[in-house]
């Protein structure tokens, strides 16, 4: 029998409409925007893939959770149901609400890092990084090299390579290691997961020398998708419980709840390690609020532990990681390089192959985002030399080896035909690929330069109109 397509297990209940522009209005908003889709206006764009962060559409019952919410200063009703959902679904018995993700990332690093301290993570993430860089500790990239070659086929691209972990234990000592941060599905190698037998070598490896594993959890959901789907033995276990066991291995989490957890806003910091969890809420009133909200309203509270339940249905999930894989495999079917395997969030259009005319220090990958929403009015995000930044020691571009584009899928938001128009126009911008142009550098902020940096072309196109002199 013919493959039968499995839909989505839900339905859509309310419409939020799209506001629909021209190619002309679009090429005068690109460059009022300094060619940085970051500073495009949300209401000019069709079709938003600039990232899954805090865009996923909330279910009925999460809605519902809003009106739920117990605004007390102290001790909200709803704090104790997130603290049940993270104790039944990730397993962690302490829980730390914070405003999102890096909340928990600068906390987290303040406690655990002192400074001259190494991070060890699989690859990196642009704000994890920068708060181990601010706490005064030193990150390094262990992950396999199969991770920087976008091409290369491995199902777990995410892994963490031993050899590399290990020399720089023997190297620099494991007390000079403040901890491993490792994230699944690794958002900079193009949504990779970790294998669980990889997770095991590390776990085992950092156990002999005491180093603690903390997660970058913000998509464990899906890298256990993929597990499930690539790994022997887990085909038939419920990605709730192979969770569970991934989680077992960890130390902590840092979570940003914009992304798994199907809520707009909202994170958290969880382990089961007393001392950790004491000096959090000690830290947490100070940056964020008291320890039972974390600058979260009460209703937050409440739509981020319903969200926790949804995320670990497995038809949903399936279905999340579906519509990501439709969509990247048009693209690729029309000879589009990209990298694959195919991740889990995200499609990553492989731009220095793209545009192999244009050199890195021109921007690649960000030409062809701001190409893309001229083209359909599809806003995507550069991942690659913008987003890399500038190494702190020697102000020289990182140059990274990924030079990306990225389409990101929100979570329930589009329909696989919103999928088919993103997918016409890159195809079609990569038949006329030669008219796309570099761009140049006309203002850029010393920190995470990728949401404010501004640019020009190089010359005059027909996608971007002539250059002002
Ligand atoms: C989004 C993200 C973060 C930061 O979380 P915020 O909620 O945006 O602050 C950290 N790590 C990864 C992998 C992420 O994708």
């Amino acid at each position: 029998m013919k493959k039968r397509t499995v839909a989505e297990p839900y339905k859509i209940k309310m419409v939020e409409p799209l506001k629909m522009t021209t190619r002309e209005e679009r090429r005068h908003n690109i460059w009022e925007a300094g060619f940085n889709t970051f500073l495009l206006r949300s209401e000019d764009v069709y079709i938003d893939l600039l990232t899954d962060s805090g865009t996923s559409a909330m279910s009925d019952q999460q809605w519902a959770g809003l009106m739920l919410g117990d605004e007390a200063y102290a001790g909200s009703r709803n704090f104790y149901n997130l603290e049940r959902a993270v104790q039944e679904i990730y397993g962690f018995r302490y829980v730390v609400p914070v405003h999102q993700g890096r909340g928990g990332e600068h906390l987290t690093a303040r406690i655990k890092i002192q400074p001259g301290q190494y991070v060890p993570m699989n690859m990196y993430f642009t704000t994890t990084r920068e708060h181990i860089e601010r706490a005064g500790g030193i990150f390094v990239d262990v992950i396999i090299d199969e991770a920087h070659d976008p091409q290369n086929e491995h199902p777990f691209k995410g892994n963490i390579d031993r050899v590399k972990l290990e020399s720089l234990i023997h190297e620099v000592g494991p007390e000079r290691i403040a901890y491993i941060w490792m994230a699944p599905c690794v958002n900079m190698a193009g949504g990779q997961p970790f294998s669980m037998g990889n997770l095991r070598q590390v776990r085992d490896l950092t156990d002999q020398y005491g180093i603690e594993i903390v997660f970058d959890a913000t998509r464990a959901v899906e890298n256990c998708y993929f597990i499930k789907e690539r790994e022997a033995g887990y085909a038939d276990k419920p990605v709730r419980q192979i969770l569970r066991e991934m989680m077992g291995y960890a130390d902590a989490i840092t979570m940003s709840s914009k992304k798994d957890n199907l809520v707009n806003i909202g994170g958290f910091v969880a382990t089961n390690d007393e001392e950790f969890y004491q000096s959090l809420r000690e830290l947490v009133v100070v940056y964020e609020g008291l320890h039972t909200y974390g600058g979260l309203a009460g209703r937050d509270l409440e739509a981020l532990a319903r969200g926790i339940y949804e995320m670990v249905d497995d038809h949903y999930i399936y279905s999340r990681i579906a519509q990501v894989r439709y969509l990247g495999e048009r693209i690729q079917a029309a000879g589009v390089p990209i990298v694959v395997p195919i991740g889990g969030h995200a499609v990553f259009i492989d731009a220095k192959q793209f545009l192999r005319n244009i050199p890195q220090d021109e921007y690649p990958a960000q030409a062809l985002a701001a190409a893309l929403y001229v083209d359909s009015g599809v806003r995507t995000m550069e991942r690659g030399n913008v987003s890399a930044g500038r190494d702190p020691h020697t102000g020289k571009h990182r140059s990274p080896k990924l030079e990306l584009v990225r389409l990101t899928i929100p979570r329930r938001v589009y329909t696989n035909l919103h999928m088919d128009v993103a997918a016409e126009s890159v195809i079609e911008l990569f038949e006329k690929r030669e008219d796309i142009p570099g761009l140049k550098r006309v203002d850029e902020p010393p920190q995470l330069r990728f949401f404010s940096a501004r640019f020009e072309p190089l010359r005059s196109s027909e996608v971007f109109g002539p250059v002002k002199q």
